[in-house]
C-alpha cells in the first residue's frame, strides 16, 4: 500500500533569482512565505494531517473532486531581500515577505499609512503575526483578509516579477480578481507592494469580529480624508468582507467630495457604501446584518477622521 502525502518536496531558496527559476521549471509550485494560509489549505484539501493518507474521500470542495496531487512548495520565507521595509520619497515600499507583525511595528508604516499597521496589528494572535506575511495576506485574496482595505484606500501597486515575463506592477484591485482568485501567473512571485503615503490624510480603520482577536473579521472600513477648511478635499473609503475583491466605494466618496463636512453627509456615505454592497453583490444571507452595520461603520469612521480634523466631536 502506497502512503501519499500532500506535500511532495519543499526547495529552499536562497535569492528571488533562483526562487523565479524554480518556478519557471515547476509550473505546480506554491510559494511558501508564513504557511498560515497555505498549510491549512493543503490539510483542509487532504482532509488530515500533512503527512498521511488523505482522510476519506471528500476533498475541500464537499465533493472528492479536490486536487490531490501532491503540492510542491517553494519556501520563499527566508529571503532577506523581500523583507524589507522603505520610504522611497513618498512612496513606502514593503517587501512581500515582510512579517505581519513587522509591519504593525514599523515607524516607516506608521508615518506613512497609519491604517495598514493598525490593519496589520489586527491579524490573528500574536503568534499568527509573527509568521505570516503581507504577501501572504494579499495572493490568498481572502475577501475578509485585513490588509486589504488599507491597501485599497492607498491605492496599492503590487509589483510581480517572473523569470519569463519580467517585471509587471498591477493595482491591487487589478491583482485580486475575486474571492481567494488573483490573475498572477503560476510563474510570477510578488515581491514587493507600493503604497503612496503623503501627509496631510486623516485616517480610520474599523474592524468588526465576533470577538477581540483570533477571528476573521466581519466586516472592516478604511477611510482616507483630507480636508481644506471644512470642505472635503479628498476622501477614500474602502471596506472589508463586503465585497469580493479590493475596491474603493466610489458612491460613497461622492457624497462628501467636495463639499463640506457635515453629519448628515457621513450618514449619507454610511447609506452610499452599504446600497453599493448589495448592488454588487445581490442580496445574501447576511445582508440584513451587513447592510445596517455597514452603513453606521462607514458613517463612523467618517466622522473619525472630520474629529480628527476638529470638525465633529468623537467619541459623542
Ligand atoms: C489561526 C489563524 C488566524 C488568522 N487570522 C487572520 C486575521 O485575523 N486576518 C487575516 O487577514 N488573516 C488571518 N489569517 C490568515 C493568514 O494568517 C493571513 O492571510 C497571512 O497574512 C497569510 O500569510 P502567509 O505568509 O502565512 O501566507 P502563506 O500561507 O505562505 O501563503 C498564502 C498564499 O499566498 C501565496 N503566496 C505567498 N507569498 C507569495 C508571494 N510572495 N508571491 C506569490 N504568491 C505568494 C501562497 O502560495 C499561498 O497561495 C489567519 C490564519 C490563521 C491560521
Amino acid at each position: 500500500m502506497s502512503i501519499r502525502m500532500p506535500i511532495a518536496e519543499v526547495y529552499r531558496t536562497s535569492s528571488v533569482d533562483d526562487a523565479l527559476a524554480f518556478l519557471a521549471e515547476h509550473p505546480g509550485a506554491r510559494p511558501l512565505a508564513g504557511g498560515t494560509d497555505l498549510l491549512v489549505e493543503l490539510r483542509t484539501r487532504w482532509g488530515g494531517p500533512l503527512v498521511g493518507k488523505p482522510g476519506g474521500a471528500q476533498g475541500a470542495d464537499g465533493g472528492g473532486g479536490a486536487d490531490l496531487s501532491p503540492a510542491s512548495l517553494l519556501d520563499i520565507s527566508g529571503l532577506p531581500e523581500l523583507r524589507d521595509i522603505r520610504a522611497d520619497g513618498r512612496k513606502l515600499v514593503i517587501g512581500a515577505c515582510a512579517r505581519v507583525a513587522e509591519v504593525a511595528s514599523s515607524p516607516q508604516v506608521a508615518a506613512a499609512a497609519p491604517t495598514l499597521a493598525q490593519a496589520a496589528g489586527s491579524v490573528g494572535s500574536v503568534q499568527i503575526r509573527n509568521r505570516a506575511t503581507l504577501g501572504g495576506n494579499i495572493m490568498n485574496a481572502s475577501p475578509a483578509a485585513d490588509s486589504l482595505p488599507a491597501l485599497a484606500v492607498h491605492e496599492a501597486v503590487c509589483v510581480l516579477r517572473s523569470q519569463r515575463g519580467g517585471e509587471r506592477r498591477l493595482r491591487l484591485g487589478e491583482l485580486v480578481t475575486g474571492p481567494y482568485c488573483t490573475c498572477a501567473r503560476p510563474d510570477e512571485l510578488l515581491v514587493a507592494v507600493e503604497l503612496e503615503g503623503g501627509s496631510g490624510w486623516r485616517q480610520s480603520y474599523m474592524r468588526l469580529g465576533r470577538r477581540q482577536a483570533m477571528t476573521i473579521a466581519r466586516l472592516i472600513v478604511a477611510v482616507l480624508m483630507r480636508f481644506e477648511g471644512s470642505t472635503v478635499a479628498d476622501v477614500r473609503i474602502s471596506a472589508g468582507a463586503a465585497f469580493p475583491s479590493p475596491r474603493r466605494i466610489e458612491p460613497a466618496e461622492r457624497a462628501l467630495l467636495g463639499a463640506p463636512f457635515s453629519r448628515a453627509a457621513a450618514r449619507e456615505a454610511g447609506e452610499a457604501a452599504a446600497e453599493e454592497m448589495v448592488r454588487v453583490c445581490g442580496i445574501r444571507w447576511s445582508t440584513r446584518y451587513k447592510q445596517p452595520v455597514l452603513a453606521a461603520l462607514v458613517e463612523r469612521a467618517v466622522r473619525q477622521c472630520a474629529a480628527k480634523e476638529g470638525l465633529d466631536e468623537w467619541p459623542e
